[in-house]
């Protein structure tokens, strides 16, 4: 088991990894990403997390890349670190280019990741529910495409933590619920499970998308439509669900308890049929 980097073609040492000063990523936070994590030595959703890339990258308009060489580099990386439970980050950014604004013609794009084992959340948080408060979303448009640009998310997470709480959820300047700095949010109210659409304003989940199918397969109703704050706080559950975070209970919102403020039976049995084929 090793802890390593990727840097267009070559594996290395995380210390020894460096990207040129004038990376776009670097300077414009010209760039994008995928997180994908692997349990058992099986990688989660490796397809999906591809087609994401591509959209991203297409959003962008960034020149194509073959999708097979980009899963063969993230499948040599992650048999060079032979992680059973790896968390890998990949990040590809326009290219290296004298900083300007216009779009250079051709800049060589950077292919850069790391994995490392995955930090789990705390099993106290799991079994007991998370705490979260809701903060104004101020990011931009284009929330659908997967960019670097986290300045937003940084914050958001950190007022959270100033705040003894898990985490921030974006809510918009009409009080619509969009989502939390590294998931998505659903509730659950009456046993049907509602989340927002997918629309601009949010990224396209891959654990939403396996969530709202284990929804259909277990037949619990789900509606993907807007929701307000007020919604949020009275609902009967709610939940974040991202890669990491998996499905996590959330039992406190602002200064509201939700439902009886403990872990809801549709939050976890979600968490468990997941976690279960995740494993598979
Ligand atoms: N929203 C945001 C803003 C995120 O950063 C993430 C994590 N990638 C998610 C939602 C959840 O997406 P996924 O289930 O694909 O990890």
């Amino acid at each position: 088991m090793r802890e390593l980097a990727y840097v267009n073609g070559e594996i290395m040492e995380i210390q020894k990894a460096m990207v040129p000063i004038e990376d776009r990523g670097y300077q414009f936070g010209d760039a994008v990403y995928e997180f994908i994590v692997s349990y058992n030595g099986r990688m989660f959703c490796l397809e999906e997390h591809l087609d994401r890339l591509q959209r991203s990258m297409a959003g962008l308009e960034f020149p194509s890349m073959e999708r097979e060489s980009v899963r063969g580099a993230i499948l040599k990386l992650f048999a060079a670190a032979a992680i059973p439970r790896a968390g890998l980050y990949l990040q590809i950014s326009r290219g290296v280019a004298p900083r300007n604004h216009q779009v250079p013609e051709a800049a060589g794009q950077q292919v850069i990741m790391t994995i490392r084992a995955v930090t789990e959340k705390p099993t106290e948080l799991r079994e007991n529910g998370a705490a979260v408060i809701t903060t104004e979303d101020l990011r931009w448009g284009r929330c659908d495409w997967k960019t670097v640009q986290l300045l937003p998310n940084v914050l958001a997470k950190q007022k959270a933590v100033a705040a003894g709480v898990f985490d921030a959820i974006f809510v918009s300047a009409e009080g619509v619920v969009r989502e939390a700095t590294s998931s998505n949010v659903a509730i659950v109210k009456d046993g049907v499970v509602v989340t927002h659409p997918l629309t601009t304003h949010i990224l396209p989940g891959i654990t939403r998308m396996v969530v709202l199918g284990l929804c259909r397969e277990l037949g619990i109703p789900a509606e993907e439509r807007f929701f307000k704050t007020g919604e949020l706080y009275g609902a009967d559950e709610a939940f974040l669900t991202g890669t990491v975070t998996e499905v996590l209970p959330i039992v406190k919102v602002d200064d509201t308890a939700i439902g009886t403020a403990e872990v809801g039976p549709v939050t976890r049995r979600l968490a468990a049929e997941l976690r279960e084929r995740a494993r598979a």
